[in-house]
């Protein structure tokens, strides 16, 4: 007699596994096929009822009195980044929560205290969330090198360990790239920044939903990713530092110890970047995601999709006149997958995708300008993303539907 968990590996399918299980936590999926989670992801019951709870049961500010409302409300919302710390293995850093990736970065760029001259290397593969707040300090005199991939999309080391000089003060590398889906080397890449005397801010908004990250272990200096990205709610991301080596970007109530006519003195830890009165509701809920995650375990949640992934390469790389942007190496890539089809404009495809399938998947740039010239995509891609709810069956569907629209 087969057991359950043999059963399931001979499916592919990590054992314990069982996304018709895990499909039951996410009603929305309902009768769309959502293939756009690179951009946001969906979020399972318990946090939708975290967010409930919060706004029937005890909706009140945070650290600003001792009534019970309050206290409960504090603790939760404290007691969600050390869940957080503890899930991309930062226990030792600072985990600042945030609106998302993009409020994240700026809080780097603004915090850092920048000298004319001073570089900043970064990658063709960014978001422009990870390269326009550092390009905006040429203000202060501060130059940014972007360098180029190697064949496989991988950022090229050789390049980067050509450009870095001693002026070189912060490397912002993707973890993984919202548009080819390959994964970065990015501890090769902290150590050739701490050899140099370099600090490394890795944009692990791709990475953090679809494998184990440890931040200690990669070693960098500060680690960024969106909530919203990761079943959390929106308005959600998160900024983890080593260190507190940068400035605090925004001043008021909430980030201060003590106020004087001349001055204050700031709060210390996580408090002292959260100034003024922060997505309570959205905090406790990322709390409650990174929990839900660590239940059915990153391990598991990255081989299954790699087994989605693999599907979806191979099946739309064998029809005629479709073009595959992905790298060969399933170890070195996660579920965004970019491709075109010939003949069509990307957003074609995505609106033939959703009146005629119900198929929901991105087209465009996907806020990457500079990466589809660096291709010579001069109308971006069509981009589907996978979640750790997806299923085999979605992804025949989508390869089906493509097929049909080429015939
Ligand atoms: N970095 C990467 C790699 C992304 O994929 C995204 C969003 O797609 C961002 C940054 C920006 O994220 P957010 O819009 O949550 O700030």
């Amino acid at each position: 007699k087969i057991r359950p968990e043999e059963q399931e590996a001979a499916l592919g399918k990590p054992a314990g596994y069982d996304v018709s299980v895990i499909r039951k936590d996410f009603p929305i999926l309902g009768d769309v096929t959502y293939l756009d989670n690179a951009a946001t992801s969906f979020s399972p019951e318990p946090v939708v009822d975290a967010i409930i709870d919060f706004e029937h049961n005890y909706r009140a500010n945070i650290g600003r009195g001792v009534h019970r409302l309050t206290q409960i409300s504090s603790q939760r919302y404290w007691h969600a980044h050390e869940k957080v710390a503890k899930f991309i293995g930062g226990e030792n850093g600072i985990t600042v929560f945030t609106k998302n990736t993009t409020e994240a970065i700026n809080m780097v760029a603004g915090g850092i205290s920048w000298n004319p001259g001073d570089r900043i290397v970064t990658t063709v593969l960014e978001h422009h969330s990870n390269l326009l707040p550092w390009r905006a300090l040429s203000k202060q005199g501060v130059i940014v090198d972007v360098i180029g991939t190697d064949s496989s999309y991988s950022p090229d080391l050789s390049e980067l360990k050509r450009v870095i000089c001693p002026s070189t003060k912060l490397v912002a590398v993707t973890y993984a790239s919202n548009v080819l889906g390959v994964v970065t080397p990015v501890c090769e890449i902290a150590k050739i920044c701490h050899e140099n005397g370099i600090k490394l801010l890795v944009d692990g908004a791709q990475a953090v939903p679809h494998m184990p990250v440890n931040v200690s272990d990669i070693g960098c200096d500060f680690f960024v990713f969106s909530g919203h990205k990761m079943l959390g709610p929106t308005g959600t991301g998160v900024l983890w530092m080593k260190e507190p080596s940068i400035e605090p970007l925004f001043l008021g109530g909430g980030m201060v110890e003590s106020v004087t006519k001349d001055g204050f003195t700031a709060e210390s830890g996580y408090k002292r970047f959260e100034a003024g009165t922060p997505n309570i509701s959205g905090g406790i809920g990322l709390g409650i995601a990174a929990d839900y995650l660590e239940k059915i375990g990153m391990g598991a949640v990255r081989e299954y999709e790699e087994t989605l992934t693999n599907r979806l390469i191979e099946g739309l790389k064998k029809i005629p006149g479709v073009t595959v942007y992905a790298p060969d190496c399933p170890e070195n890539r996660i579920g965004v997958v970019s491709f075109n089809v010939e003949g069509f404009h990307p957003h074609e495809i995505a609106q033939e995708l959703d009146e005629n399938a119900d198929i929901m998947v991105r087209s465009g740039f996907h806020c990457c300008q500079p990466l589809m010239e660096y291709l010579g995509l001069n109308e971006g891609t069509v981009r589907a993303s996978i979640g750790m709810y997806n299923t085999m069956h979605e992804i025949d569907l989508l390869i089906a539907t493509i097929e049909e629209i080429v015939q």
